[in-house]
């Protein structure tokens, strides 16, 4: 480790303290790295921590990887990629294993076994939990670790971008560190490693009722976009079918799991009743429920017009308190609603992002020392629709690979091919225009896109500094407009018209707002002159980053003409398979974006998936 006032070196820097950072960081340094964390909340804040239901893990008898490998495929809709999920299902178990022995605090059957319960869209019951507050007994867990281990966390550093050297081709560009912003101090700081890590999570604050905390903003997967590294799917975002209307708080689908029941303003338990899920009702996937919750209230259904009703009180006090104290809580602060006594009222909110920063089995990236895990990385394991459950295992399988790889472990030539040089041979017409022209009247300093010119390590990273230094000073000393309209405008217009129904009419509005705001964005100024603490300046940085990935989410969308997993399209409702069997990419391209096509890879290690009706 290397360190003075305005520069630190290390051998490994994770950016993100969430749970996929932490895997990454006890990883790389079980593999003998100097890593350090660096990320803009204190880990234990991450947003980790609000997960509630639980882990997929095969680790019952009767159960199989296979089994949990297959689900997740077929939740996928078939845009998973074989050899990220059969990963995914077979490393799991020993990663869920290793956390009980770390200590976390599993719940438990009578008999002294880990307990598990169904999720939707699993065939076995392998969601495995500690109560209602899984992220959170597993964030303390692993930062119990990181603390035994000596790792350096540098908390309330805004990492604000990558350190990258410019060449024409992402296929050859280098990442040699990255550039944070101390918020207790005001000073920018440069971070100089071999291997950077982006864990910084998701997306959901580019919409405006989410289950996201207002730290999740993209700003990871903004960076690597801009440094070349294409977006995987990015049209595919989640829509959670039971969130509160009020506020987008979310209640798990452990309550599904456990038994609860939807109903309509009816009393219908509408998923079997009007034919939604005849086999699994409301276990069926995320996708299918909310899409059913949505044509309840358009269909005159809805309770107040707005809602469906999510009713646990046939489970019984001691059941309910034993296993979802923490739903209890939510339900009476945020609705004020006594879930023992009358049901939760309940509706689709955004929840989670299926597309990201695209990546190998080893969590790396195109550009050379850059990887990325969890939310924010697309590796591919959930294609068009994850299923609950499948997130967490996510965090820690990728999480440690990505850390052994960037510290140098070898983990085996990666199958999954990234970046430009991967696009697949069969193109497609796009009726769509997809060259927004981005950077328009951009103002550089303001923004700070494009890469280093140096190429040696320590001058692309000084090089990155004076930069960022720039363009903070522009930020504060100039006059000009406040970022929260700009952010607003934006989340209203993706909530309206990049929701769980789509058609192109109103996505090609949303590109509009979009590129509305980009303009206004480029007169954006920073009304709070203070140095320290200036979370002014912070979300004004956020609010860019929003917007660089609710173009991506909006131009996947419009150039996707079909229906599969969580994307519906009006116009286009069926899943076509002959034309539309492929990952959509969206590159950076100087700001002017470009849309391509790679290949999935349905070929697993014994079989080869075989895209089949999805029916729950
Ligand atoms: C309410 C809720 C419940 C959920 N429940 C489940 C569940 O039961 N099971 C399941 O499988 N999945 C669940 N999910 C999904 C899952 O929890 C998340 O996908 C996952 O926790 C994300 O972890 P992460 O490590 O990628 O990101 P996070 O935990 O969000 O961590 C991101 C980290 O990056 C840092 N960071 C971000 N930007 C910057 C920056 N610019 N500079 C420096 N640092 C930065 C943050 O400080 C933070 O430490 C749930 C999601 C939500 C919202």
């Amino acid at each position: 480790m290397t360190n003075n006032a305005t520069m630190h070196e290390h051998d490994v820097i994770v950016v993100g303290g969430g749970g996929a950072g932490l895997r990454a960081a006890i990883a790389a340094e079980e593999e003998g790295a100097d890593v350090a964390i660096v990320t803009k909340l204190h880990p234990v804040r991450s947003h980790t921590g609000a997960a509630e239901g639980g882990i997929n893990a095969a680790l019952r008898d009767g159960d199989d990887p296979k089994d949990h490998a297959y689900d997740t495929m077929k939740g996928s809709d078939y845009l998973g990629d074989a050899p990220a999920i059969e990963t995914l299902c077979e490393t799991s178990p020993e990663e869920t294993i290793q956390l009980e022995h770390w200590g976390m605090p599993f719940s438990r059957e009578e008999d002294g076994r880990v307990s598990q319960r169904p999720f939707g869209g699993l065939s076995f019951p392998r969601t495995t939990y500690a109560g209602a507050e899984t992220g959170h007994h597993l964030l303390h867990t692993m930062y119990e670790q990181v603390v035994k281990r000596g790792v350096t966390v540098y908390d309330e550093f805004y990492v604000m971008d990558l350190a990258v050297t410019d060449h024409p081709d992402p296929d050859e560009r280098e990442c040699h560190g990255c550039i944070a912003y101390n918020i207790k101090s005001g000073d920018l700081v440069g971070f100089k490693a071999d291997g950077v890590i982006l864990a910084t999570g998701g997306d959901g604050q580019a919409f405006d009722h989410t289950t996201n905390a207002v730290a999740n903003t993209g700003d990871g997967l903004a960076m690597a976009y801009r440094a070349g590294v294409p977006v995987e799917d990015p049209e595919f975002v989640q829509f959670h079918p039971t969130t509160l209307p009020s506020t987008g708080v979310l209640i798990s689908e452990g309550v599904r799991g456990e038994g609860g029941i939807l109903y309509n303003s009816e009393g219908e338990r509408f998923l079997f009743e009007r034919g939604y899920a005849n086999n699994d009702g409301e276990l069926a996937s995320r996708d299918v429920v909310a899409r059913a919750e949505l044509t309840e209230v358009s269909e005159g259904r809805g309770v107040n017009d707005e809602y469906v009703d999510l009713d646990m009180r046939h489970l019984g006090e001691e059941r309910i308190v034993d296993r979802l104290e923490n739903i209890l809580h939510l339900a009476e602060d945020f609705e004020g609603v006594d879930g023992l006594e009358e049901p939760m009222p309940v509706k689709p909110g955004q929840h989670y992002h299926m597309g990201g920063i695209e990546t190998d089995e080893n969590g790396e990236t195109c550009v050379s020392g850059l990887y990325a895990a969890g939310e924010c990385a697309c590796v591919s394991v959930h294609g068009s629709n994850r299923l609950g459950g499948n997130a967490l295992p996510e965090l820690i399988v990728f999480g440690a690979r990505a850390g052994y790889d960037a510290a140098g472990r070898d983990l085996g030539e990666a199958r999954i091919d990234t970046g430009p040089g991967a696009r697949s041979e069969t193109e497609t017409d796009l009726d769509t225009p997809v060259s927004p022209g981005a950077l328009d009247g951009a103002e550089p300093d303001a923004v700070a896109d494009g890469g280093a010119l140096a190429t040696n390590a320590e001058a692309v990273v000084e090089d990155e500094l004076r930069r960022q230094r720039e363009r903070v000073e522009t930020l504060l000393e100039r006059d000009g407009i406040n970022h929260a309209e700009i952010r607003s405008d934006l989340q209203d217009a993706m909530t309206e018209f990049v929701n769980v129904f789509r058609e192109k009419e109103g996505l090609q509005q949303a590109l509009e707002a979009i590129r509305d705001c980009r303009e206004r964005y480029q007169n954006v100024a920073v009304a709070d002159p203070s140095r320290t603490f200036n979370t002014d300046l912070l979300h004004t940085i956020e609010t860019r980053n929003l917007i660089d990935v609710a173009e991506t989410i909006t131009l996947g969308a419009l150039a996707r003409d079909e229906f599969r997993g969580a994307h519906w399209r009006k116009e286009h409702q069926e899943r076509k398979d002959d034309e539309w069997l492929k990952h959509t990419m969206i590159s950076w391209n100087g700001g002017d974006p470009e849309v391509f096509y790679t290949d999935v890879i349905l070929e697993g290690e014994e079989k080869t998936y075989e895209p089949k009706i999805r029916s729950y």
